[in-house]
């Protein structure tokens, strides 16, 4: 998405150990022009699909992922990171290391929302490692859920991710794929979308 990429050249900052900093669009100030012309294009990439749900994490992939599930006319549903006292049903658990935070916590979401009959789009601000949408998909096979994609804004295509997803035969498309973060620039592979 030549938008997206032309954004990153102009407001991505490279910070150290390949990570890229993006909160002037993405990650804390959010753009919703740019949001919706990303959930339309992850929409009409998985529209034949039969997507019934489309599941995030908390909290820089709701924005793209609400914009997702508006264009496909679905609900949203965004694994929590800290369990909310609210949250008293029986809940859906699994681990996942942070690559930014160098942490492992449990994300949760609650049983009711997700069951064997619904049809699952993950979306995701960034993909490195892949240990966030591998947390997703986990929660999605507890409810018995089918996962047909994962959608990823900006994929730094030198790390694992890509590689983990597609052993799990699961199709992923990311819509800006960084080759790498050299000497504080960004170099992009053509993106999926
Ligand atoms: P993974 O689980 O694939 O290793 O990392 C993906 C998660 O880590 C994303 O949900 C995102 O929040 C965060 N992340 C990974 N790399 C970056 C990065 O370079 N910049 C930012 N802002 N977040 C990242």
């Amino acid at each position: 998405m030549e938008k997206l990429v032309e954004r990153i050249k102009e407001q991505g900052n490279v910070l150290d150990e390949g990570v890229l900093k993006v909160d002037a669009f993405l990650t804390h100030q959010v753009d919703p022009h740019l949001m919706k012309e990303i959930g339309n294009t992850f929409a009409d990439v998985f529209k034949d699909k039969g997507i019934t749900k489309v599941v995030t994490i908390e909290a820089s992939g709701i924005a793209p992922a609400l914009y997702t599930a508006e264009a496909l006319a679905v609900p949203m549903i965004f694994a929590r990171k800290a369990k909310s006292l609210t949250m008293n049903e029986e809940l859906l658990t699994a681990s996942v290391y942070s690559f930014t935070k160098q942490v492992t916590s449990q994300v949760s979401i609650s049983k009711k929302f997700l069951s064997k009959e619904d049809t699952v789009l993950i979306i995701d601000d960034f993909l490195a490692n892949g240990q966030a949408a591998k947390g997703l998909i986990e929660l999605c096979q507890q409810a018995g859920a089918t996962v047909v994609g994962i959608g990823i804004v900006i994929e730094k295509s030198f790390q694992s991710g890509r590689a983990l997803l597609e052993d799990m035969a699961i199709p992923v498309v990311s819509l800006a794929r960084i080759a790498s973060l050299s000497d504080g620039e960004a170099a992009f592979l053509e993106g999926d979308a």
